[in-house]
């Protein structure tokens, strides 16, 4: 039996199921929010309406957006025939953070993972292969992280693009191996880029 009122149990459930909140965060959270005003209330709960409701996945690469096609690839000052594809939406930020990627994206959802039961099939890739079989890609940058899981999603993915008219590259190790390429700061992605090489 929870000691709370049943809004504030629900509440504090509710916020447990975000990565990284145990029960004190969620605690904290949820008397941070009753002590709050009623619009800063009403503004956080309509924020996360709003996500719900007004973002989806971009239709040409999967990037999570407002307008489909998303900016990237309805921008007419990018380089189509480049894509980076990366794990997760988060990730464009760190590539874009560099300033000096000129192409756009392909966002995966995910990396190859047998022990947690994810295949390829799992994967968001047929947009990708499909643009790349129509001939619109010059280049696929595999800029998963270089991790175990990335590693080997990277190399599922050079083969199942093998054969096709598209140079293949991996970013280079700039990006610590083992490490996530969410941290990795604006320098040295920008020289994993730089130094990426044919796969
Ligand atoms: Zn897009």
């Amino acid at each position: 039996m929870s000691r709370y009122a049943e809004p504030m149990a629900r509440l504090i459930e509710e916020l447990k199921k975000l990565p990284g909140v145990g029960t004190k965060s969620a605690q904290r959270f949820a008397f941070h929010i009753l002590r709050s005003s009623d619009d800063d209330a009403s503004a956080l709960a309509e924020a996360v309406r709003g996500l719900k409701a007004s973002l989806r996945l971009c239709s040409i690469c999967n990037s999570v957006t407002d307008v489909d096609p998303c900016v990237y690839c309805s921008s007419p000052t990018r380089n189509h025939r480049l894509v980076c594809v990366v794990e997760e939406p988060t990730n464009i930020d760190t590539v874009e953070r560099t300033q000096s990627y000129p192409g756009i994206y392909h966002v995966l959802h995910g990396t190859l993972s047998p022990l947690h039961g994810v295949g390829p099939d799992q994967l968001r890739t047929s947009t990708l292969v499909a643009r790349v079989e129509r001939g619109e890609v010059d280049e696929v940058i595999l800029a998963t992280s270089p991790t175990l899981e990335g590693e080997a999603t990277a190399h599922w993915l050079a083969s199942a693009l093998r054969g096709l008219p598209v140079r293949i590259t991996r970013i280079a190790t700039g990006v610590p191996a083992g490490s996530d390429i969410e941290y990795a700061d604006e320098v040295t992605m920008t020289r994993a880029l730089e130094g990426r090489r044919e796969l």
